[in-house]
């Protein structure tokens, strides 16, 4: 498909919000593709080159793509700058100078040409990189037609933004093999275990929806994390699960660890919750990996906590969350090192143990970690794990992690598998706030915000709609106006990140009451951990609940927008609050 066909595509779902009429267009676009084409696209779609856990950035900056343009049209730097600043959309600003300027170099490319040109700029390196990436995109805007130039520019700025998720594209996948929906938990299955949508689409279009069930782990890809229930005591534990092993619950980062061994070359990649590539932020756990790890080719997890080399003790989250930096890593490392607590294992040397119970997932990952029982050196180590079947033992052990400063604890069912992507009961977390009536924290998502009045206005915002994700209608509800207890650091985090994220029009995922409507709305993206005191019921926010004195924990990058609490969660905490 030659790629102006593409940006027909591209502009018909910029201007819709309909997720079923977009589903239904995505449905149609696949439809006429080959599967090359097919995976290509799909990564164009969501203004990349590669699936979106690759860390490969374009490293254009809006002056470095302004240079390409000007110098594809040939017209003067600054009067480009001053026309397209009154337009405020730099990719239809080259649109409308290229339709002044016919081009004769103006050549059909096809999808294929336009995404391997756009790769070879992503991945363009070293002294005379942004000359070759200008040139290179220079050349791509005069051989392209002025539609095709508008999203063409939105890639490395990344500004592509059509407004649909992942979940959008899966269910366009099930559309174009069996015309509804139905197959989409099919396709999710295969897309938790390797979420990279251009390969399960390029396999779906080769092969068909069997091969789906098919799909394996392979390393460098992150497999979607599994998750935990909550429960509030070893009653409700044992009831659920039987017996089963229990873990402390640290309250540092999950990392899923990717390693392999070929020819004594060695590779790791370490990748965060939200299937962001974070190696570079580790050298530490990387350096730990390769040391203590026994296996050719392994997937494991753990959660890496930061602790006080004099006294062995661990430290808070606020004190290890600064070692998720860009910069300075080196020396935040030594301040702060870290342990790795491996609790469980996906792959070994070609063997994919997800459908393998817990007990043997443990046995396994047990035989590959080499710590030596030097609390200074071993940064990797397995997370203590007893098994139990006494409700009163596990409320004595969840009283002694409290009081090492741990979270609380984990349960594992013994016979469980790892659920990627799922939150299930085969882990069940037992943590407890003393001071509040609800247990748990809500992870919320950031909806809008109004701008406010007296001192929050010097921060842009005056508070901010939170939300739940409701899965029976797909869309958020909100749960929270907060406007108090953020630090002016946070007030400025908030501003700043929601200034990219800013709608123009209210997502149409969002479901809001007249009295909550936002002076800006904010795309799904950011998500932050709310406490509050207690839930209530409530006439104004949608979920039909709401927080009481809500006030924010911290953001969590670490999660994506389809990872905030859901209402059924948020139910189930009102019915546990309630026992209280
Ligand atoms: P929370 O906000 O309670 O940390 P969450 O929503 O981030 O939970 P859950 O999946 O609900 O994520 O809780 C499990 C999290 O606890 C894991 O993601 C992991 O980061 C952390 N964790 C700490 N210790 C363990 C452990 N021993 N086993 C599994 N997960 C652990």
């Amino acid at each position: 498909m030659k790629f102006v066909e593409l940006a027909a595509y591209f502009e018909k779902i910029e201007h819709v919000s309909s997720r079923l009429t977009i589903t239904s267009l995505l449905a149609e676009l696949f439809n006429k593709l080959s599967p090359e084409e097919l995976e290509k696209t799909v990564y164009l779609l969501q203004g990349k080159v590669v699936p979106s856990f690759q860390k490969i950035e374009f490293g254009m900056a809006e002056k470095t793509v302004i240079k390409a343009i000007v110098l594809a049209l040939n017209i003067d730097k600054s009067y480009f700058e001053k026309e397209s600043k009154k337009m405020g959309d730099l990719g239809k600003a080259v649109e409308f100078f290229k339709k002044q300027f016919i081009s004769f170099e103006e050549k059909a490319l096809t999808i294929l040409d336009t995404h391997k040109e756009l790769y070879k700029i992503a991945v363009a390196g070293g002294d005379k990189s942004q000359e070759y990436k200008i040139n290179s995109l220079s050349f791509l805007i005069r051989q392209l037609d002025p539609l095709s130039t508008r999203y063409l520019v939105r890639i490395p700025l990344a500004l592509m933004r059509l407004g649909f998720s992942d979940m959008t594209v899966l269910d366009a996948y099930s559309w174009m093999i069996g015309g509804d929906k139905t197959l989409r938990p099919l396709i999710e299955h295969a897309y938790h275990v390797r979420p990279d949508l251009g390969y399960i689409g390029r396999i779906l279009k080769e092969k068909g929806i069997k091969e789906m069930q098919k799909i394996q782990p392979v390393i460098c890809t992150p497999i979607i994390m599994m998750r935990a229930e909550r429960l509030s005591s070893g009653k409700e534990i044992i009831d659920q699960i039987g017996e089963c092993a229990i873990e402390p619950k640290y309250d540092g980062f999950r990392l899923q660890i990717h390693y392999k061994k070929e020819n004594n070359k060695a590779e790791v990649r370490l990748f965060s919750r939200s299937l962001e590539d974070v190696t570079y932020m580790y050298p530490d756990v990387i350096e730990g990996v390769k040391k203590q790890i026994i296996a050719k080719e392994i997937i494991f997890e753990g959660e890496a906590i930061g602790f006080d080399p004099t006294t062995g003790s661990f430290l808070p989250f606020q004190e290890t969350v600064q070692r998720k930096r860009k910069y300075d890593i080196i020396q935040k490392a030594k301040e702060i090192p870290l342990k790795l607590f491996s609790f469980d294992l996906l792959y070994l040397n070609g063997i994919n143990y997800i459908h393998e119970p817990f007990v043997e997932r443990r046995k396994q990952l047990e035989t590959v970690i080499q710590a030596k029982g030097d609390v200074l050196k071993d940064i990797v180590v397995l997370a203590p794990h007893i098994l139990m079947k006494d409700p009163v033992k596990i409320e004595k052990n969840f009283d002694t992690a409290i009081a090492q400063g741990l979270e609380g604890i984990i349960a594992k069912k013994l016979n469980g598998t790892y659920q990627p992507g799922a939150r299930g009961w085969n882990w069940i977390k037992f943590k407890r706030s003393y001071s509040s009536k609800i247990n748990d924290t809500i992870d919320c998502l950031v909806m809008g915000y109004d701008f406010g009045k007296g001192k929050r206005t010097d921060f842009g915002i005056g508070a901010f709609l939170v939300g739940i994700f409701d899965k029976r209608q797909e869309k958020y509800a909100t749960v929270a106006k907060i406007g108090t207890g953020l630090t002016d650091e946070e007030w400025r985090t908030l501003e700043l990140r929601s200034k990219k994220l800013e709608s123009k029009i209210k997502p149409d995922n969002y479901y809001v009451d007249k009295q909550m409507v936002c002076d800006v709305w904010i795309s799904p993206s950011i998500v932050v951990e709310i406490r509050a005191d207690e839930i209530t019921k409530s006439p104004v926010h949608t979920a039909g609940l709401a927080l009481r004195f809500p006030r924010l924990e911290r953001f969590r990058d670490d999660k994506r927008e389809t990872d905030t609490t859901t209402l059924s969660e948020l139910k189930k905490m009102l019915i546990e609050q309630e026992k209280v």
